[in-house]
């Protein structure tokens, strides 16, 4: 393939080998890129941010607990000394697969083969005021927006005279009661108890309220009977208010509608309630489910194109056992990315493709500070063991010794003094202009 810059190609060196185009340096992105180190292949990783996130911890960087810096990773680091790899900065507007094509913001790209790994969206369910004035959290960027929203409406709280206003400040409501949304209702509860009354002396702590509203009828819905019933005695001990079976109808930045018709104010609201799959422009609706993920076939590849794999959240590999797909979560993303690797040298090679097995490893969730609930094949355990476990198997999966130092040492600078030391607010952040946030 002739690989120097045309008019409108973006610029890569001269490669006698096949073209491998991944778009979306995600969990899914990065674990196929790993497997195809020195294969025969030139493999060009394409991503809007020029570094991986960690999502499960994003609450934490949104609570202050740690550093935004120490769960992002640099791409280029990443893959530095893959001799066969090419990061390029660059958001992908559409794919032409008729004339195997990539068109960016930067320019276009041809491909030989393209592994189609750009996760998810948050999902509104279509709510236009509820996404107008909520904030998300699947991004670094959401996650500092909701640090600074949190910090702002408390500082805003110290000076009202407006009580009905500092009670609205001072409510902070969750939405989605899965493990995104129960690890940011416990946070956000252990800050009120620790953070508090050290920083606001002049704020009641009794007077801050967290919510948390789940549509079903019980908490981290995917998880065992016992990991949801702990996790409600554990939030329901350190004072969130939870609200199952309830559906948030709308939210206008001050009140929230459910539809049991109560009405709730409050001006944070962190919507953890859903995500949808987010794939590129250009793929036939036929090819797209009604969660907006990628219909792939038990190789990864999306049905009806050889040269085309879609891996991680965006992509559903419909079966008896996962009807709409593998869960969306790291651990499918990143057996995907492996297997896709794999897949694309043998076809290379001509020898027949592996098919997706999905190992499942288990799911855990903390709640508050020491404690989690955790599903391990057979085995069920909650409290203190399970909160260890917890913060292994996450110290162990972030990227980068310098990031797993520094989370480690801000859980046990937090541990012993109860302290959040990332409360800053660096960049203000406007609900009404979202871009005004970081
Ligand atoms: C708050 C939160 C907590 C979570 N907690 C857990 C947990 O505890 N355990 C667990 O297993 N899973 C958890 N998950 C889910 C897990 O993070 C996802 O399943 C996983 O990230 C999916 O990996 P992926 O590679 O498919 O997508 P992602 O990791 O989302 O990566 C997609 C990449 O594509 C890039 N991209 C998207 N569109 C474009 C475009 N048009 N052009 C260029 N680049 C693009 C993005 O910048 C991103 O880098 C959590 C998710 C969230 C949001």
């Amino acid at each position: 393939m002739k690989t120097c810059r045309t008019k409108n190609e973006i610029y890569l060196p001269e490669s006698a080998f096949p073209r491998v185009v991944v778009i979306g340096g995600g969990f899914a992105g990065v674990s196929l890129v790993k497997k195809l180190k020195n294969q025969p292949v030139q493999v060009v990783l394409l991503d809007r941010n020029n570094f991986h996130q960690f999502q499960p911890l994003l609450y934490q960087v949104a609570t202050s607990g740690i550093e935004p810096d120490s769960i992002v990773f640099p791409l280029r680091k990443l893959f530095k000394g893959f001799g066969n790899v090419y990061f390029r900065m660059a958001d992908v507007q559409r794919i032409v697969p008729e004339s195997r094509k990539v068109l960016t913001d930067i320019g276009e790209l041809a491909y030989d083969y393209l592994v189609i790994a750009c996760g998810s969206n948050t999902n509104f369910f279509g709510l236009g005021d509820v996404q107008r004035h909520s904030v998300g959290m699947k991004s670094i960027q959401e996650a500092l927006d909701v640090r600074s929203l949190i910090l702002q409406h408390l500082e805003q709280a110290v000076i009202t005279c407006d009580e009905a206003q500092r009670d609205a400040l001072t409510n902070f409501v969750v939405v989605g009661g899965g493990a995104a949304g129960v690890e940011t209702a416990g946070a956000i509860a252990e800050f009120r108890k620790y953070v508090l009354p050290k920083d606001y002396p002049e704020l009641d702590a009794g007077m801050m309220s967290v919510h948390l509203i789940e549509a079903g009828d019980k908490l981290l819905q995917s998880m065992s009977g016992k990991a949801s019933r702990e996790a409600f005695a554990c939030l329901d001990q350190i004072g969130v208010d939870i609200k199952l079976n309830t559906v948030v109808r709308s939210y206008d930045g001050l009140h929230i509608e459910t539809d049991k018709g109560a009405v709730l104010k409050a001006r944070t609201v962190i919507w953890t309630a859903g995500v949808t799959g987010n794939p590129p422009v250009g793929i036939s609706a036929q090819n797209v489910t009604r969660q907006n993920r990628i219909l792939v076939d038990e190789f990864c590849r999306m049905k009806g194109y050889a040269d085309i794999y879609a891996i991680g959240d965006v992509a559903a590999m419909i079966s008896g056992e996962f009807p709409f797909g593998h869960p969306m979560v790291a651990q499918a993303a990143i057996q995907q990315g492996r297997l896709a690797a794999r897949n694309i040298v043998s076809d290379l090679q001509k020898k027949p493709l592996d098919a997706f097995v999905y190992k499942d490893k288990g799911a855990l969730a903390t709640i508050g500070k020491r404690k989690a609930v955790a599903d391990l094949g057979k085995f069920r355990f909650s409290g203190f063991f399970a909160w260890m476990l917890w913060s292994s198997v996450h110290l162990i999966s972030i990227s980068g010794f310098r990031n797993k130092l520094l989370v480690g040492l801000n859980w046990t600078w937090s541990y012993f003094t109860y302290d959040k030391g990332n409360r800053l607010i660096i960049r203000r952040y406007d609900p009404a202009k979202p871009e005004s946030g970081g």
